[in-house]
């Protein structure tokens, strides 16, 4: 069923849409008042019984409720049906997705009509878990609203600017040409960074900056001059640092041992390294980082020094990348509460010249270091969703061309 209502009289906006595996996560944007935060939620729990939470810009609750929910594209009919929900009709001026996989083609948002949608549901062999929610959401509000635009942004562009020798494994060439490259994700989070630094840190927006994205999933990234250079994730969102409950780097013998001696199949290796590994694994207590720095457990204490000790390394590999370092930026989850496991990092990192502000830290920055260290380090609070409402903009939007004289 289609409708179009004409009467609204809620201010034009923009919805972003962000599908995980058993989520959808949403946020309405303002594009007539510089893209002011309206509403966000998220329907959690997908696949049985779900929970929805829409919170208004102020903080308070508009909507709560239990609701049976199979597939992302009922997640969106439960939406539909709210009164000044997400989709309400009439206000709505297009839709932005955060795609996690583009592939090697998408360098840059693109607009999604049926032959973009083909291309991007092509991509799904490259990222089984993660690029199907996004298209299934993106088919059904094509059914839904067959005449409003949307766009995907994908987690992979800004990672294309790569040099080859970052781009590539030492493998063949026609597996390269297949698609095993090494493509990196979190880039509409670095993308938010390096828009944020001319502000927020602009003694060394121009300059070579790690940027490390600490959340349930974690990476690093090398941005020179504002581009990404190099990035600690490759083919998958399992490569790099250890996660929440992914193993990060893995020499992949082990998965041949695990096939061999273990005789585990594809399923189970693929459930063991995406669910069961990282500081859950390795700790055998928590995937949340909160709960292993409360933990007395030892080897919470060990899994913790873990992901402290790989991010500190992965600093060192990719200055390296960069033939040297101007700052450090912390951000996401970890990154943006965690003081303890801030000034631990920067501890290790005093050998490239970092000088922690301990007080600073504590009081959450965003200047982390002393005045007197020869390198700053921040914490600056990321904004994927706000990167796609403005790619989202843009592209239904576009500026009116200036005439070239
Ligand atoms: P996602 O990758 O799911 O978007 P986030 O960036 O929101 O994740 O990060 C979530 C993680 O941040 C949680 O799993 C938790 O381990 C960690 N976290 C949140 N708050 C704190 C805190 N105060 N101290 C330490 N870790 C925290």
């Amino acid at each position: 069923m289609t409708r179009t209502d004409t009467t609204s009289t809620s201010p034009r906006h923009l919805c972003v849409m962000n599908a995980g595996s058993s989520s959808l996560k949403f946020g309405v944007y303002l594009p007539d008042e510089g893209l002011k935060l309206r509403m966000s939620g998220a329907v959690e729990g997908i696949g049985g019984a779900a929970r929805l939470r829409i919170v208004a810009a102020g903080g308070q609750e508009t909507h709560t409720g239990q609701h049976t929910v199979p597939d992302h594209a009922a997640a969106l009919r439960v939406l539909e049906g709210l009164e000044d929900g997400p989709l309400a009709r009439g206000s709505l001026m297009a839709f932005g997705h955060r795609v996690v996989h583009g592939g090697a083609e998408h360098d840059a948002p693109v607009r999604v009509d049926e032959e973009a949608l083909r291309r991007i549901e092509a991509l799904s062999s490259l990222a089984p878990l993660h690029n199907p929610p996004a298209v299934a959401v993106i088919r059904e509000l094509m059914r839904l609203f067959p005449d409003i635009p949307q766009v995907a942004c994908f987690d992979t562009a800004f990672h294309r600017s790569h040099p080859a020798v970052a781009d590539r494994f030492a493998i063949p060439d026609a597996l390269y040409q297949e698609g095993v490259r090494r493509y990196g994700f979190h880039g509409l989070s670095y993308e938010f960074i390096a828009g944020a630094l001319g502000e927020d840190a602009p003694e060394i927006a121009l300059g070579r900056v790690v940027v490390a994205h600490l959340g349930s999933g974690a990476s690093m990234c090398a941005l020179a001059g504002g581009r990404s250079v190099d990035s600690s994730m490759g083919f998958t969102a399992l490569d790099g640092l250890p996660m929440g409950t992914r193993s990060g780097s893995l020499d992949a013998g082990v998965i041949l041992w695990l096939q061999q001696q273990k005789h585990w199949s594809v399923d189970q290796v693929e459930e063991f390294l995406y669910q069961d590994c990282g500081l859950k694994g390795l700790s055998g207590v928590s995937n949340d980082m909160r709960e292993l720095l409360a933990s007395t457990a030892p080897l919470a204490h060990l899994a913790v020094e873990y992901f402290v000790y790989h991010v500190a390394r992965m600093a060192g590999a990719l200055a390296a990348s960069m033939g040297g370092i101007d700052g450090f930026v912390f951000t996401a989850g970890i990154g943006e509460r965690s003081p303890e496991i801030r000034a631990r990092v920067l501890r290790r990192l005093s050998w490239l010249g970092f000088s922690i502000d301990e007080a600073a830290n504590r009081n959450g920055g965003p200047k982390l270091t002393r005045p007197d260290s020869r390198l700053p380090a921040y914490v600056i609070p990321t904004d994927e969703e706000l990167v796609i409402a403005r790619h989202t903009q843009a592209l239904v939007q576009p500026r009116p061309a200036t005439a070239l004289v």
